[in-house]
């Protein structure tokens, strides 16, 4: 069912300023990055730009983390040594990263990336004070069998697991489905509002179970086709933190108006 998100209500969003994360995953360039961040200007709404590792270094000469926060896009599970390739929490530290994606699904599917993997990594990205994003999100056969809520707990669960405090971390509720580069065809949705308030408030108790009072300083966001036309509705949930956007932030245009939405 296609979703008009101009007639959802907008406007009086909840809970003040919103995180909006761009990923931009295996795209753009150095010299693109630069302009694109020179380009921004600051908002109520947090920006915080997920960049390939190659270009985090100029990016925070650039002085980028001033306007914007930097993220790294995933980390090493290992502290340091002999894992040729791999990149460690501390060293996305020195580049001035304050957040870094874990458990995305395309590095999931693509990668094998497993549960007690995004753990190992979240408590890496922990021991160095950078707040992981967590993505957790059920594909479309789960959602089919009505298996949303199971696969929400236990990745949550698994990935969670000896995080005493919750407080930096960040969860990105991303549907497989609903992530435009899973979809086919040219007409791709978000998932509907009443599913994304669904989600939150469920991954809302599943964190209360686990860390009591402490899980209200879990910020939630969602993730999945936001686009200039829906960022205003899906921001304006009170249960909604931020967005996480992949194609729709690698146009400097599209991200800078969905960072204006609300
Ligand atoms: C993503 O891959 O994290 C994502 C949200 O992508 P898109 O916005 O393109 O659906």
């Amino acid at each position: 069912m296609k979703y008009n998100y101009t007639s959802a209500k907008g406007g009086s969003a909840g809970g003040g300023s919103k995180i909006i994360i761009a990923n931009w995953k295996m795209n753009l360039s150095i010299k693109e990055s630069l302009l694109f961040v020179k380009n921004l200007k600051l908002t109520k709404n947090k920006a915080v730009i997920a960049a390939p590792f190659t270009f985090l270094p100029a990016l925070n000469k650039a002085g980028a983390g001033k306007k914007i926060a930097l993220s790294a896009q995933d980390v090493s599970s290992f502290e340091k040594g002999a894992y040729t390739g791999e990149v460690s929490a501390k060293m996305l530290k020195e580049v001035g990263c304050s957040y870094c994606l874990v458990g995305h699904s395309e590095r999931r599917i693509y990668f094998q990336e497993t549960d007690k993997v995004i753990n190992q990594k979240i408590l890496q990205l922990l021991k160095y004070k950078i707040s992981p994003v967590l993505c957790i999100g059920e594909n479309a056969s789960q959602r089919r069998n009505k298996a949303t809520k199971n696969v929400l707990k236990k990745q949550l669960i698994l990935a969670l697991k000896s995080v005493k405090d919750p407080a930096k971390i960040l969860i990105a509720y991303e549907p497989i489905w609903a992530i435009s580069t899973f979809q086919k065809g040219k007409n791709k949705q978000a998932a509907q509002l009443s599913d994304i308030t669904a989600a939150h408030l469920y991954i809302k108790s599943v964190l209360k179970d686990i860390y009591g009072a402490k899980a209200a300083k879990v910020k939630i966001l969602y993730g999945g086709t936001v686009n200039p036309q829906n960022a205003k509705a899906i921001l304006s949930l009170k249960e909604v933190a931020g967005a996480l956007v992949g194609g729709a932030s690698l146009k400097f245009s599209s991200f800078n108006a969905i960072i204006r939405a609300i």
